[in-house]
């Protein structure tokens, strides 16, 4: 296999957020999805593009899920 992003790279590659947790590569959607928050980042031109401002899903403000304004942040 040849993909644009190879093994190698994907094992040093962890989530930009505090967790840093590893990454899962999606090689038909050129996406990494972080395996702790679920945040998706594009792969620009073979380059994972590690930014939270980039990143698509996960646990941000851009409404997945809960009501927003109930007043309540437990985990
Ligand atoms: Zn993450």
């Amino acid at each position: 296999m040849s993909g644009p992003v190879d093994d190698t790279l994907l094992e040093i590659l962890a989530c930009p957020d505090t967790h840093h947790a590893p990454l899962s590569y999606d090689a038909g959607a050129q996406t990494l999805t972080c395996t702790e928050c679920a945040r998706v980042f594009p792969i620009t031109d073979g380059i994972p593009v590690l930014l939270l401002d980039e990143a698509t899903g996960g646990p941000g403000p851009a409404g997945t899920g809960t009501a927003d304004g109930a007043g309540g942040e437990e985990r």
